[in-house]
């Protein structure tokens, strides 16, 4: 158990109920952060009173420090403010709630630092994950996955001594809003129709993500970073009601599901919480008043997004940087309305095309590739 975080992207979906947990738990909060946002990172701060707060520009982060006067609080600002607050000597543990690669650095700096990590930032992993692993291990910072496919997988994983045991991860999807469409009624789909999902009230970006499938893409990917096996050992399984989060499929033939409520507070409790569990409000799971559990395979004709990071996690190297950021380019064309939603997966495929791939990449080359996958959307939509 971690009884004070820093919370990196504390505005968002996950740092807001990343906040519900703690609140709950009676957590501490040594540093918040947060792009833009500062009318809700003022309440934030003035509830949780944190040592440090930072944002991304000056400007905000000067009005900032104006309203928060005579509360002790430092705010900060840019780069290095994400960096220090991942890094603070009173935090155990660090939420990574930003979206993007833009959480690469502070989650470096968490990991360096030796703090728990409960990593909800699925990009960092995608991008650069045998690299966060590795650091990790080197410095024995501890990784808690957050994402509830991941968490799942983790809950599942705590009676097993040996990843030999392990057969097959089971990664459970609901199929998105466009579930059961063809690859042409899919493309035609807007921006409204892409940000409904079933079941999960989510970031823009992660709403569209599950919208194409890229987000059970790159959680396929995750999987293998977080929990060291390959490609082969990974399947992808539509579960249109979310009740059963993941599964694990061991040698014995056994197979061990988490299931419940859909409800992000879960994961995000247990990755502060482990190796305890607390008692929680959560609504019960009534199994008498579920629908039927369901189950069927992924339409990767439909959901290209799904099939090139199934093939991008046998490549490995870069690829699943460019994977990842040409889709991050892409999405972001599609929130400002530049592209179509079909366009989404041609950008990506236009980028994998495009971009040599480096086996067992370096931060630089990391990075290089990452600037190279957003100018080549941002190239091909000119
Ligand atoms: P969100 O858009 O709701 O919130 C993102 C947060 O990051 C905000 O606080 C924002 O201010 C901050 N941020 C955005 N860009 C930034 C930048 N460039 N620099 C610094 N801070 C920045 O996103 P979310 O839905 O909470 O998702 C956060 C992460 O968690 C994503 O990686 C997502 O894939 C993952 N995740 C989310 C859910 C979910 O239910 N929302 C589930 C599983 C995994
Ligand atoms: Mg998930």
């Amino acid at each position: 158990m971690v009884n004070t975080i820093s919370l990196l992207g504390s505005t968002g979906s996950i740092g807001r109920q990343t906040l519900d947990v703690c609140r709950e738990q009676g957590i501490k909060v040594a540093a918040l952060t947060a792009r833009s946002s500062i009318d809700l990172l003022e309440q934030q701060a003035r509830e949780f009173r944190p040592q440090l707060v930072a944002v991304n520009d000056l400007e905000p982060a000067l009005e900032l420090a104006r309203r928060l006067k005579g509360l002790d609080i430092e705010v900060v600002y840019g780069l290095e403010g994400l960096r220090r607050a991942a890094s603070m000597r009173s935090s155990e543990g660090v939420v990574t709630a930003v979206v993007g690669m833009a959480a690469l650095w502070p989650t470096m700096a968490a990991i360096e630092a030796g703090k728990r990590v409960a990593f909800a930032n699925k990009e960092t992993l995608v991008c650069a994950g045998e690299l966060v692993m590795e650091t990790a291990k080197r410095y024995g910072a501890e990784i808690i996955p957050v994402d509830s496919e991941h968490s799942a997988i983790f809950q599942c994983l705590q009676g097993s001594r040996d990843r030999g045991e392990i057969k097959k991860l089971i990664l459970t999807c609901s199929g998105g809003p466009f579930f059961g469409l063809s690859r042409e009624e899919v493309g035609r789909k807007t921006k409204a129709d892409a940000l409904r999902h079933p079941n999960w009230n989510m970031g823009e970006k992660i709403t569209i993500d599950c919208a194409t499938l890229m987000n059970k893409g790159l959680e396929f990917i995750e999987a293998m970073r977080l929990f060291r096996v390959t490609p082969e050992q990974v399947e992808v399984v539509i579960h249109r009601q979310s009740i059963i989060h993941s599964m694990v499929e061991f040698q014995d033939g056994a197979v061990l599901a988490q299931m419940g409520t859909p409800d992000m507070r879960l994961p995000i409790r247990y990755a502060l919480t482990y190796p305890d569990r607390r008692k929680s409000e959560l609504p019960e799971l009534d199994l008498l008043k579920c629908p039927p559990l369901t189950f069927a395979p992924p339409d990767l004709e439909a959901f290209p997004c799904l099939k090139m990071a199934m093939e991008c996690a046998q490549i490995g190297g870069t690829s699943c940087t460019v994977l990842n950021s040409a889709n991050e380019a892409a999405v972001e064309l599609f929130r400002q309305d530049r592209i179509a939603f079909g366009q989404i997966p041609d950008l990506v495929a236009e980028a994998l095309d495009k971009i040599p791939n480096v086996s067992h990449p370096a931060m630089e080359e990391i990075l290089e590739t990452d600037r190279r996958a957003r100018e080549c959307v941002a190239e091909a939509v000119k």
